[in-house]
């Protein structure tokens, strides 16, 4: 393949979609070059209808993807109207009392963050403003870090972490929302199994290779992840300059891995569609993982495995993830229901050599490091974009769209 478009974007995840979708509406001719023999990247429904990355939409009403589901019919519903909340603490399932402090232990920590965001004090780990010592905290802090955010509040930026919480409402579709991303690339311009090696925009034009050949262009938005920036995945001539870089590592994914067991009629009948459950902490460096019962009354149970012990699951394998959540599951329901189990279909992102994590969180000190990475190089020639990029939906669907989206308008402009 040797082409010339006018605009070459690399990468079909979301802000790919976003990107190219403005660029094919402004009639300005463009390709895509996507590594994966499938479109979607982090947002992506298989067949059975499981979303293995992003799944819910949150912050509905401002978030762009919202109005396209609506307007292609994907019937969605509100997950936190609808959520049934379950803890599992002390070797039992909590009482509505539990689940009530648990609920203050949450706002607390949001009043507390967000007080200690705008203090005017220089930045620091989110850890170190989180509230301690009342009887769910340390859950709260698990919950709201390693199992939300991917990581750790330790590693993270009080301030980025701050800036990009996100309130509900937190819809999820039925047909799953990787579906939604896909429908959206219908029709547009994109070329499967082509990873770019080299970038070079050392010229008037940049030029991306790889193992498809050449595609020269006026310019590129690049919406590969930053684990795979950070890694090298792409190679850059000439280097990128330091602040580039610098915000890169800044930037780091972290990790959010989900399996979807199969679950026999019987094993749960008490739970409704939807309902999440959430083990307490039991001692110092347990690391519980999450729930989700039901999913649109499927017989299934959705796990999710947040933070480092993510990382330390994926390095040890698919078969030693799955343990892991079989015998969390066993010490919840019992050894019986945990073999009744069927096997799991697990995501790894960290795994995958075209994401190397699943989304991004700022390092401490790092909190300017979306606008560094998204400001524009060489006249707008060269152009990073995607969920890192946004400094406010950060790490989500809605991130990527905008900053996909921004970026085209730039280099139209
Ligand atoms: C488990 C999990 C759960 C999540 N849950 C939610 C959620 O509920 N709600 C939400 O809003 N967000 C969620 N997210 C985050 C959301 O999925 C991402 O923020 C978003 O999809 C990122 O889109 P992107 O376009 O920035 O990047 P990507 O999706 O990573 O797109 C980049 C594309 O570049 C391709 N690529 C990589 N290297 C190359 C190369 N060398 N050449 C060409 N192409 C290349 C990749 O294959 C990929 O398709 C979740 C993510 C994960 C992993």
């Amino acid at each position: 393949m040797s082409i010339q478009p006018n605009y070459l974007v690399v990468g079909a995840g979301v802000a790919g979609i976003a990107a190219a979708r403005a660029l094919q509406a402004r009639g300005l001719p463009c390709v895509v070059l996507e590594a994966k023999d499938r479109i979607g990247g982090r947002a992506y429904t298989d067949a059975t209808g499981f979303d293995h990355g992003a799944s819910w939409l949150h912050q509905a009403n401002d978030n762009p993807l919202t109005v396209f589901a609506e307007a292609f019919g994907f019937e969605t519903v509100d997950h936190d109207k609808l959520r049934q909340r379950l803890l599992f603490t002390e070797g039992r399932f909590g009482t509505t009392a539990e689940r009530q402090a648990f609920a203050a232990a949450e706002d607390h920590f949001w009043r507390v963050i967000e007080a200690a965001a705008a203090d005017g004090a220089p930045d620091r780990p989110a850890s170190d403003a989180a509230p301690g010592g009342g009887r769910f905290d340390a859950l709260v802090a698990h919950c709201e870090g390693a199992q939300i955010c991917a990581a750790e509040l330790s590693r993270m930026s009080l301030h980025d972490f701050a800036a990009t919480a996100l309130d509900g409402p937190n819809l999820l579709l039925r047909r799953g929302l990787g579906t939604l991303v896909s429908t959206l690339a219908e029709g547009l311009p994109i070329r499967l199994n082509a990873p770019v090696a080299q970038l070079d925009w050392s010229g008037n034009h940049v030029e991306a290779s790889g193992a498809f050949g050449r595609v020269r262009a006026r310019a590129a938005i690049i919406t590969v992840s930053t684990g795979v920036l950070a890694q090298g995945g792409i190679t850059f001539t000439p280097d990128l300059p330091a602040e580039k870089q610098a915000a890169i590592k800044a930037l780091p994914l972290g990790l959010l891995n989900k399996l979807a067991f199969p679950m026999p009629p019987g094993v749960l009948p008490e739970f409704g569609p939807l309902a999440s459950l959430r083990r307490d902490i039991a001692a110092a460096g347990d690391r519980p993982i999450s729930w989700i019962a039901r999913p649109f009354g499927a017989p299934m149970m959705l796990a999710f495995i947040g933070g480092s012990l993510a990382w330390k699951l994926s390095r040890a394998g698919k078969q030693a993830t799955e343990a892991h959540a079989r015998a969390e599951f066993a010490r919840i329901f019992g050894a019986e229901a945990a073999v009744a189990l069927g096997p799991p279909i697990i995501s790894d992102w960290g795994g995958d050599p075209h994401f190397l994590g699943s989304y991004s969180h700022a390092k401490p000190g790092g909190q300017a490091a979306r606008r560094v990475l998204a400001e524009p190089l060489a006249d707008g020639r060269l152009i990073f974009a995607g969920e890192a990029c946004h400094a406010r939906f950060a790490g989500t669907v809605a991130g990527a769209w905008l900053s996909g989206d921004a970026a085209a308008q730039l280099i139209m402009s």
